[in-house]
C-alpha cells in the first residue's frame, strides 16, 4: 500500500471527511484491521481565508508549496490538496515536489465521463466557479461543458461556504437555496451537478435529487485509495 499525502485544513470540517472516507474504504477493500497509510499537513485556515479574500495568491502559492514539501518529507508517495479552490496553484505545487499530485478536477471528470455525461453544473467558491483553473481544466482536458449559477447565486453559494459550512454550520435555509440553484442548473441543461467545494457534501446529498450529484470530497478520497492500492 502506498502512503497517501494530504494537504488539509481547508477547512478541517471537510478534511475530517477525507480521513474518514479513505480509512473506511481501505478497511472495506482489505478487511481485518487495515487502515490507510497517510501523512497529513493541516494548515491554519484563518491564514488561508484571509489571504484569499485579500487576493494574495502568490503568498497562498508559497504556503501550498511549503505544505506539499512537508508532506513529501513526511514520506508520502503521492499528494492530494483537500480543497477544490486551492487547485488554483496545482501546477506550481506539482512542480515543487517529486511525487505525483492527484488533481481533484481530473478525479471529478473521470466520474462524470464514467456516467457518460458531457455537461454539468458547478457549485463552489467564487474562485472555483469564476476562474479558469477548474472549469477550463474540465473543458479543455476532458471535453466537459460547465454551467455556473448567475452572479447573485454565485455570491450566495460563496457566502454559505465561508460563513457556514467552513464553520461546520449546516443550515436548512441554505440547503433550500442550494436545492433551488441545483434545480435551475438542471433546467438549463446540466446533466449532473459537481459539488466543487469539499464542504458542500455536508449540506447536499444525492438522495434528495434525481440529477446525478458529483461529491468531489468522496470522489477525490476514493481516487486516493485506488491509487494507494494499485
Ligand atoms: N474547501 C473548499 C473548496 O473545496 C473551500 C475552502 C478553501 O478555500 O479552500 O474549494
Amino acid at each position: 500500500m502506498k502512503t497517501i499525502g494530504l494537504i488539509g485544513g481547508m477547512s478541517w470540517e471537510s478534511t475530517a471527511e477525507y480521513y474518514r472516507i479513505i480509512n473506511q474504504v481501505v478497511k472495506e477493500r482489505l478487511g481485518g484491521h487495515h487502515s490507510a497509510k497517510l501523512v497529513m499537513y493541516s494548515v491554519d485556515f484563518d491564514d488561508i481565508e484571509a489571504l484569499q479574500h485579500r487576493d494574495e495568491w502568490e503568498d497562498l502559492t508559497r504556503l501550498m508549496v511549503e505544505a506539499a514539501r512537508r508532506v513529501e518529507r513526511g514520506g508520502a508517495d503521492f499528494l492530494l490538496i483537500c480543497t477544490n479552490t486551492m487547485h488554483k496553484m496545482a501546477g506550481e505545487v506539482e512542480e515543487s515536489v517529486g511525487i505525483p499530485l492527484l488533481h481533484i478536477a481530473d478525479a471529478a471528470a473521470d466520474a462524470i465521463k464514467a456516467k457518460g455525461l458531457r455537461k454539468v453544473g458547478l457549485l463552489g467558491t467564487r474562485f472555483t466557479m469564476e476562474w479558469d483553473f477548474y472549469t477550463g481544466r474540465l473543458h479543455d482536458e476532458h471535453g466537459i461543458e460547465v454551467l455556473v449559477p448567475g452572479e447573485e447565486d454565485r455570491g450566495a453559494v460563496h457566502a454559505v461556504i465561508y460563513d457556514e459550512l467552513c464553520h461546520g454550520i449546516v443550515n436548512d435555509d441554505s440547503r433550500k437555496l442550494f436545492e433551488r440553484i441545483i434545480e435551475d442548473l438542471a433546467s438549463e441543461g446540466a446533466q449532473g451537478i459537481v459539488l466543487g467545494c469539499t464542504e458542500i457534501p455536508l449540506l447536499i446529498k444525492q438522495e434528495d435529487f434525481e440529477v446525478p450529484i458529483f461529491d468531489t470530497t468522496e470522489i477525490h478520497a476514493l481516487a486516493a485509495v485506488d491509487y494507494a492500492l494499485k
